[in-house]
């Protein structure tokens, strides 16, 4: 990782623990998984109304739980449009370019970096021992594409320009999902049952 790598994603940590999880955020963020978010540090990223699209979460959650995934998506909207991408069977590109495109290849593996660099300094910051999840970033970084949900909630906390993957999957889900267009509460569960609706009536 080069040094500018580095101090963006140690300023990134240092700034989302400053900036903390009030009760609020944390309650919404309970509503959009149905779970409490255990060691959540901060919201990550926001829709432009404010919701919590992306949460931010301590490399060992309380009781010593190692967690790898410390860029997690949870806006209702996105994680649906994301799911409909995989469901689309779109999962082997990407893997494809990571794999055989230099270009994408090497900014897959920086991508791999700058996540185990932001965990790191999220562990460090916290006192958390990371010893557990050594290596191990997520969404099958630094080789392979396994999760794009994960790809895109680095994208969505880190912005554009980290993660590849993930910036290509937010420009396709665009119509569906942009953190620029508040969609918020018009689930895409809606979109999706009525296009299955539609399809049945056609058929
Ligand atoms: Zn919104």
């Amino acid at each position: 990782m080069t040094p500018t790598d580095t101090a963006f994603v140690t300023d990134l940590a240092a700034r989302l623990i400053a900036e903390g999880a009030d009760d609020g955020d944390i309650a919404t963020v309970q509503s959009q998984l149905g779970r409490y978010p255990r060691g959540m540090v901060a919201v990550g990223a926001r829709c432009v109304c404010g919701n919590p699209l992306a949460v931010v979460t301590r490399p060992m959650l309380p009781g010593g739980i190692p967690f790898p995934t410390s860029c997690y998506l949870t806006g209702p909207e996105v994680v649906k449009a994301v799911s409909h991408v995989e469901a689309e069977g779109h999962m082997p590109e990407y893997t494809d370019l990571v794999e055989h495109d230099a270009d994408a290849k090497a900014a897959y593996e920086r991508a791999h970096e700058m996540y185990l660099g932001f965990r790191h300094a999220l562990a460090t910051a916290l006192g958390d021992d990371e010893s557990h999840i050594e290596g191990i970033s997520a969404g099958g970084m630094p080789v392979r594409v396994k999760c794009l949900h994960a790809l895109v909630a680095q994208s969505l906390v880190m912005g554009p320009g980290v993660n590849l993957v993930g910036d290509m999957v937010l420009e396709r889900i665009r119509h569906e999902f942009d953190p620029a267009v508040c969609r918020c509460g018009r689930t895409a569960d809606d979109g999706a049952a009525t296009d299955e609706n539609r399809e049945g009536k056609t058929r």
